[in-house]
């Protein structure tokens, strides 16, 4: 980026990427505008489960992951749902999936993960020390399972991911010492272990407080904009063009989580994105949890967000749409069940008894990783995109490591694993 230019660096979508990729930009002096199509944090940034965590760095393309996908067709229930279609984008999207889901691929997205996401609580800390109301608190995080075998099973995966990135406890406890690791949890649960430290956001007020910093930094924040596509000299954009008009800009960052291939196709680019549908709601629990819970065997996970508990999960691969399965919503409050004794009765009862059902699209490509990178052909265009179900966690990092790149002009050592070229074209 060059010294002279006075136009803002326009960022476009106001999520949780990129609200914290403004904040940085803005907090180095650089004139900056957020642009986004609906309200701040309207997309996969409101309902989600708010975790801000080391201890789930892991890529959901893994060993195992296109069996389990197989055994889901037609089964609507099931914690990762494909609906069949024949879709041509949709069968490449899983061809590349399978190809990245073998045990070296695996190993290595999440080492870049993890190594991305050492410094996430340093960052989070940093944003609440210059006045940023992050929401985050670090209660830790329960895994409770139905079965001890299931538990010795993932904390022995997660214990070798780890490689002593973060501390990890030994073995599960089992029996009532397990239930008692949390008082919201059930006597089905027979086994469980605390990972301390982890932490919990509410993403859509921390997005909010992004926006208020971002304010008093200098920099624009436009709602209700949606940006359609860019226009400039060859190999530079410096307009950015919206249904409200041209904005002047001397650089660009995609951040339209999954709309962002739509953007980068009005720069002749691919991204092959699939929105990984998640659900949640929230609850008032007679006993509401004091840590965040992961549900092992139903991958389904409670978080103590404000004054409510928030359930959520599913990972549904259905399109690019925000439809809501209602058939989805209501197998993640069954199998929170289990796990939290019954919180309900009757399906029939949900709708009285939760609020706010949700269903949000993870922008998740096929090898499970993000692009943080500049796009080929132009040298003033940066995406972030593809965090899949860590945009939360690694928010403060990628803005943190985007704005060295954009400033800086070469590209960080920690981006080196999320460049567009391995993915896009
Ligand atoms: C059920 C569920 C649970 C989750 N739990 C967690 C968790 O516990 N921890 C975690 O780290 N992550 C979690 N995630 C994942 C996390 O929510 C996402 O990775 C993250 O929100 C992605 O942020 P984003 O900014 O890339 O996308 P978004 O939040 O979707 O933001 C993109 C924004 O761009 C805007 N936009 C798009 N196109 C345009 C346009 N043309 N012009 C202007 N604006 C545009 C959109 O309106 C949107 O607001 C969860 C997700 C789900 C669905």
């Amino acid at each position: 980026m060059k010294d002279t230019d006075s136009a803002p660096i326009v960022v476009v979508g106001g999520g949780v990427i990129g609200m914290c990729t403004a904040y940085y930009l803005a907090g180095a002096g650089v004139p900056v505008e957020v642009v986004e199509r609906q309200g701040i944090g309207s997309g996969a940034s409101w309902g989600n489960a708010g975790w801000v965590c080391m201890s789930h760095s892991a890529p959901v393309p893994s060993p195992g992951v296109i069996g389990y996908a197989a055994r889901s067709l037609g089964r609507p229930d099931s914690p990762l749902y494909l609906r069949p279609r024949l879709d041509p984008r949709f069968l490449a999207w899983l061809v590349r999936f399978w190809r990245s889901s073998s045990a070296s691929r695996f190993r290595t997205g999440y080492q870049a993960v993890a190594d991305l996401n050492r410094r996430t609580f340093e960052l989070y800390d940093g944003l609440a020390a210059d006045g940023v109301e992050t929401t985050l608190h670090r209660p830790g995080m329960v895994h409770a399972f139905l079965s001890a075998d299931e538990a010795r099973h993932h904390l022995a995966v997660q214990r070798q991911m780890s490689a002593g990135r973060y501390v990890m406890p030994e073995e599960p406890v089992v029996g009532p010492t397990a239930r008692a690791l949390d008082p919201a949890l059930s006597a089905d649960v027979t086994a469980a272990y605390l990972v301390e430290g982890e932490g919990v956001v509410d993403s859509a007020a921390f997005v909010r407080a992004l926006r208020d910093r971002l304010g008093q930094l200098g920099a624009k924040v436009h709602e209700n904009i949606d940006v359609s596509g860019f226009a400039g000299p060859s190999g530079r954009i410096d307009k950015v063009l919206t249904n409200a008009g041209e904005i002047p800009c001397s650089g660009v960052v995609v951040a339209s989580g999954v709309r962002s291939a739509q953007l980068l196709a009005a720069l002749g680019l691919r991204l092959p994105m699939q929105a990984g549908k998640g659900y949640s709601f929230g609850v008032d629990l007679p006993t509401p949890p004091k840590h965040a819970l992961y549900f092992g065997e139903r991958r389904v996970v409670a978080s103590p967000i404000g004054s409510t508990t928030r359930i959520a999960g599913t990972m549904e691969l259905s399109g690019n749409n925000n439809r809501l399965d209602w058939r989805r919503l209501t197998a993640v409050a069954r199998a929170s069940r289990r796990y939290l004794g019954p919180w309900f009765s009757e399906p029939d009862d949900l709708m009285s008894a939760i609020r706010d059902p949700w269903v949000g699209g993870r922008p998740f490509l096929p090898d499970g990783l993000p692009v943080i990178d500049r796009v080929p052909g132009r040298e003033n265009v940066y995406l972030a995109t593809g965090h899949g179900m860590l945009g939360v966690t690694l928010g403060p990092a990628t803005g943190r490591y985007l704005t060295d790149y954009v400033l800086g002009g070469s590209r960080p050592e920690a981006l080196a694993p999320f460049s567009f070229d391995r993915i896009g074209a």
